[in-house]
Formats: structure tokens, sequence, C-alpha cells
């Protein structure tokens, strides 16, 4: 692992500070303080300097945000407006925020710790998928029905579902907002947004742009602290119609069990365990390059993560060390330094987890190749981790079916007697996972490539590459990584209710029951 070092210089925008010294929630038209009037120092991962302060939600602030919610949905003007001129705010939105984002991306690296030319690219998707959504105000149509009976006209429309309530992680906080608040808004919903405690900023940014690019300002509501705290107000109120969360597995049990109570719609993305396999025949030297960058871009902290490389045991050796000796030159440190590949963790606890994870595999009898321990030096302020990659592991290891969420790569391998067995014992070894969301294979033989793809149990599989989607493509996953689809028409259609209208023009009586009876 190589170092570069934090200097004043290229932490000036710590200054960003005077222009943002404190994030109010936005509830009922206005920003304001919490009604406790508690707050919460934000910090900065790679230096655990605070740098902006927020205002912490409580129960009374999300109930507020519910009602006013509700008020504008059942009687407001935003569903009002048509789909087209939702959609023309939508594209406002993606010009103002590619406007901003150099602003937007110095806030989303404060907050996470993650470099900045990646938090540059991550506002160009964003925009991108207020593009994509603008231009699906067409989308949401309904259709005719004929069902073949004279005087009666049969349709389907489609409706707004009502008041959202949408949950993000902090890893991508911007962007896992985009994929709920394009679709959500252009639908006609009114939304509740509730950004991780750790990475408030981007999403409040977010806010101010909507309310000043046209959004309705009763229509979005933004509630800022802890989510064990105001989940359960959210999650079980039978003013809220639905609810979009992106987080870890437990939360997104905690929430489908709470909102069971009013059988609201419960959308959820959770975490992955994802299973990059290279077979001999691949294309190495990308399939070695893609590898490092599947497992270690963001440090990691990415749910598609290639976290598990299930690899042919004929080539591991090379695979393997090639693996270790780019590893170690991955520079890890200041997230604003251009010649930083990978940032910090998001926090000292998620650090301690990751660690943990890496201390007990070696116990249960991995190998250490490389990284695996907390730097000291000039990262010891923040959360750094280096690249890890543990080899000889098994699917008995908790680093191997657990989610890590850090940069640690586990290495697996598969053989057999002939082609056909070793895709078995392959796709046997990237299925063995209680998690769905995303899996790579790596091969030359392309009909090899189609069958793998077909049979992995994963709601994105990229053949020969790894990581890149389009707002166009849905993205999702199987098993438990989660029960909705984000993106594309399906991204939509979850924030969409279809109702059918029979309409008889010539009413008649129905004649079921007979006029003349025994009393
Ligand atoms: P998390 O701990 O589950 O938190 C996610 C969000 O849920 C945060 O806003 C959190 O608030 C909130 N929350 C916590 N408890 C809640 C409750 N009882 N009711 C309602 N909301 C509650 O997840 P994370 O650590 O932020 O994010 C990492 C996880 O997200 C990983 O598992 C990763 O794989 C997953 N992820 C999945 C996708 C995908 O597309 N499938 C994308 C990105 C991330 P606080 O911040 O206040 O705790």
């Amino acid at each position: 692992m190589e170092f570069t070092t934090l200097t004043a210089n290229t932490c000036s925008w710590f200054n960003l500070r005077r222009l943002l010294t404190f994030l109010q929630l936005f509830i009922d038209r206005e920003f304001t303080e919490s009604s406790s009037g508690r707050t919460r120092n934000i910090e900065y991962p790679a230096t655990r300097e605070t740098h902006i302060v927020a205002a912490e939600a409580d129960s009374n602030d999300a109930k507020r945000a519910i009602a006013s919610a509700r008020k504008e949905f059942d009687s407001g003007a935003w569903r009002e407006t048509t789909v087209s001129q939702r959609g023309d705010i939508l594209r406002r939105v993606a010009q103002r925020l590619l406007k901003d984002k150099d602003t937007i991306a110095r806030l989303e690296t404060l907050d996470t710790g993650k470099t900045y030319a990646e938090c540059e690219m991550d506002v160009d998707d964003v925009a991108s998928v207020f593009s994509y959504y603008a231009d699906q105000a067409t989308a949401t149509v309904g259709r005719v029905i004929d069902p073949a009976i004279v005087g009666i006209s049969s349709r389907t429309v489609t409706e707004p579902v009502g008041v959202c309530v949408l949950i993000t992680p902090w890893n991508y906080p911007l962007l896992q907002a985009s994929w709920k608040v394009a679709p959500a808004l252009l639908a006609g919903n009114t939304i509740i947004l509730k950004p991780s405690e750790l990475t408030p900023s981007t999403t409040h940014y977010l806010v101010k742009v909507l309310i000043e690019e046209g959004v309705e300002p009763a229509a979005v509501q933004l509630l800022l602290g802890s989510g064990a705290d105001i989940g359960p107000t959210l999650t079980e109120s039978p003013d809220v119609d639905m609810v979009s969360f992106t987080g870890g597995l437990e939360t997104g049990r905690t929430i489908m069990k709470s909102a069971a109570g009013t059988v609201k719609r419960v959308a959820l993305e959770l975490g992955g365990k994802n299973p990059n396999v290279i077979f001999a025949d691949a294309d190495l030297p990308a399939a070695i390059d893609n590898a490092l960058t599947a497992v270690f871009l963001d440090s990691g902290q990415v749910c598609s993560a290639g976290a598990r490389l299930v690899v042919e045991e004929s080539i591991r050796d090379d695979v393997v060390s090639e693996l270790v000796r780019r590893a170690q030159k991955i520079r890890v440190g200041d997230p604003f330094d251009s010649a930083t590949e990978t940032g910090s963790l998001i926090s000292a606890e998620h650090r301690d987890k990751v660690h943990a994870y890496v201390t007990h595999a070696i116990d249960q009898g991995a190998q250490l190749l490389c990284g695996g321990e907390i730097p000291e030096g000039d990262l010891a302020d923040g959360y750094f981790y280096p690249p890890t990659i543990l080899d000889h592991c098994d699917r008995t290891m908790d680093c191997v079916h657990d989610e890590s969420f850090g940069p640690v790569l586990t290495v697996e391998t598969f053989s057999g007697d002939t082609d056909a067995e070793r895709e078995a014992n392959a796709l046997a070894i990237a299925n063995d996972t209680i998690y769905g969301l995303a899996g790579a294979v790596w091969t030359s033989d392309a009909s090899r490539a189609e069958r793998v793809a077909r049979q992995l149990r994963h709601g994105t599989v990229w053949i020969n590459d790894y990581h890149p989607y389009v707002p166009h493509a849905e993205w999702g996953g199987m098993k438990q990584s989660g029960n909705g689809r984000e993106l594309g028409p399906t991204g939509l259609a979850e924030y969409l209710e279809i109702k059918h209208i029979w309409h008889n023009t010539q009413p008649a009586p129905a004649g079921w029951f007979a006029e003349s009876s025994n009393q």
C-alpha cells in the first residue's frame, strides 16, 4: 500500500463549513431545527474532524413530516401537476446538479471519506438518473382494454402510491437517493427522505435544489438523524403508503416487520456477497485489473463489490500473485489528492468490524497475503484500511459468507476433470450465499459465458466486466439481497399503483337477485 499525505492545502475545502455550518430538517415547507433542539456533529472520516453540524430529528419531527406529506398528497398541488411538468422539473434538477458538481462532490467526500474524483463521477451518475426519469414522463400511461362487451369501456390507469418514505445508506448517499427520489417524484408521490445519520450533506443539498427547481415544497420532507430512533415512527405509520429502503440486511428485516402492521408497500435493496468467477481461458490481464476495481473501489464499501474471487485452480497462483502485487501499490490516502486511488472507511465502528472479519478469517485458516493491519503514521487519524487479500478461504468462513463491506478479497478455487465439472463447481461456489445482488464471469468461451450468466442467482451479472451500470437497466437483488428493483421502467413502476376502471355507458339492472322473493 502506498500512502498519500493529508495536507492543509488539500483539506482547504473544510472552508465549506463557512457556507454550510448547520443542516436543518425540511418539514412542512420550511427548513427548521429539530423540535428537541438536538444536533449531531458530522465527521470527515479521513481526519475525524467535524465539518458540519446537523439537526437531529425525533419522532415528533417524523410525525410532523408525515402529516405534511399526507396533506399534500391528499389535497395538495403536486399530484395535480402533469407528468410532463414533473419531467421538466427533473430535467432542470439534473442540469443544476451538474452545474453544482464541484460543491456537491466536495460535500460527499467530506461526509464519506471517498475520493473526490469518485464523488465527481457519482454526481454525473446522479444527474443521468434524473435525466433518464425526465425522459420517462410518457411511460406512466395506462392502457385501453377491449372486453368486447357493448357499452363497456375498460382501461387501466397509473396513479402515485402516496406518501413514500425513502431511506438511504452512507456509501453512495446522493446516488442511492436519486434512484428513489427521481421516479417517486415523477410518479406524483410525496416523499420523506431519511439519509444515513453519517452522511446527510448531499441529500440536504438535493432537497434545496428540488425546491429551487420547482418541486412543490410540501411534496418533499427531509429528516436527518438516527434511523433507529425515527425509523419505527415512519415505517409503522398508517399515513405512510410505501417504504423504499437501501441498506443492510438486518435493518431491512426490521423494516419489513414493522411495515407489516399496515401492509404497506416495501421495496428493499440490501447487501451482497458477490462472486467474481475467473475461468482459465479468460483474458487474464483484463480479469485481474477488473478484479481489483471490483473489490477495492471505494475501499470495498460497495454493495456489489466483487469481494469473493472464485478462480480456476490451474491459474490461481498467477492470478493471486499479480493481484497481491497490484493491491500493494494502491494509493490509499487523502481523498482530495488526485493521486489517491481510494479513501477511508466511513467510521471507527465500521473499520473495527472489517478488521475483526480479517483477524477471524485468519483464525479460521485463511492466509493473509497483504493488508490486514490498521495503518499508523500519517493516516492514523482517519479510518483507513489497506487493500487486503486472504487466500485459502472457504465457505465456512464468516469473511466469505458475510458482507464485510471493506477492502477485503477472499480467494476460493474450483477445479474438475472436465469442462462441465469445472463449470458446475464454479457455480456451486458462486451461488452458495444467502445474497444474490451481483456477480461476474470471466471467460473467452461465449457459450460458457451465457450458460454461467443465466445460472448465477444474482440480480446483475457482468460478463468479462465488473461494476458498470446504466439508469435504463434494472438494479436489485435476488434472495436476501432484496425484493425490489430500482432504475429502468421497473424502478418507476415501484412508485405507481395500477387501477382498473370499468365504465358501463349503458347501465341496466344486474338481475342477479330476483325482485319477487318468498318473504
Ligand atoms: P443500515 O445500517 O442498514 O442503514 C441504512 C439506513 O437505514 C440509514 O439511513 C439508517 O439510519 C436507517 N435505519 C437504521 N435503522 C433503521 C430502522 N430501524 N428503521 C428505519 N431506518 C433505519 O445500512 P448502512 O450501513 O447505512 O449501509 C450499508 C449497507 O447498505 C450494506 O449492507 C450495503 O450492501 C447496502 N447497500 C445496498 C445497495 C443496493 O443497491 N442493494 C446499495 C448501497 C448499499 P442511520 O444512519 O441513522 O443508522
